[in-house]
């Protein structure tokens, strides 16, 4: 008796996993089409379907919004065809479009796998086939979330964070835990995944609006914060220190957040530990701000953050909208109440 092996549309969008040295300059840039990539990595035509498309061959540091919403119609174009989809993408930006993905596709029913490589497919000692091997295995197993397999994780997409510019283990989730891992197998470990179920998809495909994330430092001159809401801003997201530290004496923070909220700029504050939350009520730096109206992100990426804003404001969401947004989780990028 045969089964039918399980199908896959693997949607091609570049990064080093298809790159080559360009032989004059040295640097690495993509090159390879989706099928000369798969072609390092005969094997899996043996155990799976696979079909390929391109949306874009680029560096992800290139990755642009329209190319997050691309992706996930074509998704949503061919949901019903295939057991799993797999996202060979650069791993830049990959935790961006990882957590653009989870919002677009509301109620996924299937595994949306991303995964690249550090080191192209042509060159010695790539991770490249392993990683795209292990992506498309993942990609057939029981869970219903975007992800990102890459080095020995599988992680929550809109809990990944990039950390490494050249370890195989380029990703963390710094503060959820892993869905699973690669081991001989790839195995799903986190007893919470979100199982694959038959419903159809909630589709909200797009991102907009000019949303600038700027990170606090010691000495920060207000006129930067002035020039920035000044200038044709939707949203802002100040990346504060600690669990949610705002300067509000010598140089003070909070006369340009007030300014912020008064043109209707909705303005979040996320804190720089990684490991961390947001607790603004713990200080007293973290209460002024509070009292003026901010929006604490918790423990969300920055990533996660940035996208989830850009996503509803893309909706047309005010600030009294936004607020209600980041007081819930779309699709698992926060602990809410925690
Ligand atoms: N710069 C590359 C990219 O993000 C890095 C990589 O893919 O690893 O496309």
């Amino acid at each position: 008796m045969t089964t039918a092996k399980p199908s896959l549309l693997v949607l091609y969008c570049g990064g080093t996993v298809g790159m080559r040295q360009d032989s004059r300059t040295s640097a690495l840039q993509p090159q390879l089409k989706v099928d000369e990539v798969l072609a390092h990595a005969p094997m899996l035509t043996q155990e799976f379907k696979i079909k390929s498309t391109t949306v874009v061959v680029t560096d992800s540091t290139n990755i642009q919004p329209h190319h997050w919403t691309e992706v996930s119609e074509a998704i949503a174009k061919e949901y019903d065809r295939y057991d799993g989809f797999v996202i060979l993408h650069g791993t830049d930006t990959m935790a961006y479009t990882a957590s653009a993905l989870s919002y677009a596709l509301g109620d996924l029913g299937k595994p949306v796998v991303l995964t690249g490589a550090q080191v192209p497919p042509d060159l010695l000692g790539s991770d490249a086939v392993s990683n795209i091997v292990h992506a498309c295995m993942t990609a057939t197993m029981d869970f219903a979330e975007v992800c990102i397999v890459f080095g020995n994780s599988i992680l929550r997409g809109n809990r990944s964070m990039k950390i490494s510019e050249s370890e195989r283990n380029a990703f963390i989730s710094p503060v959820f835990p892993e869905l699973g891992s690669i081991r001989l197998q790839p195995e799903l470990t986190y007893p919470g995944i979100r199982r694959r179920h038959g419903g159809s998809l909630n589709l909200k495909t797009t991102f907009g609006g000019n949303v600038v994330a700027l990170k606090v430092v010691p000495g920060l001159d207000p006129k930067i914060l002035d020039a920035i809401i000044d200038a044709d801003i939707d949203g802002l997201i100040l990346e504060s220190f600690g669990p949610g530290g705002i300067p509000n004496q010598e140089r003070s923070l909070l006369p340009g957040i007030t300014r912020a909220r008064k043109k209707g700029i909705p303005v979040l504050v996320s804190t720089q530990c990684i490991y961390g939350t947001t607790r603004m009520y713990l200080y007293e730096v973290g209460q002024r701000a509070l009292k003026l109206g901010v929006v604490p992100t918790g423990d969300m990426t920055p990533e996660a953050a940035f996208v989830k804003l850009k996503w509803g404001l893309s909706q047309g969401m005010k600030t009294d909208d936004i607020t209600r947004l980041f007081s819930k989780d779309i699709a698992g990028e926060v602990t809410i109440g925690g």
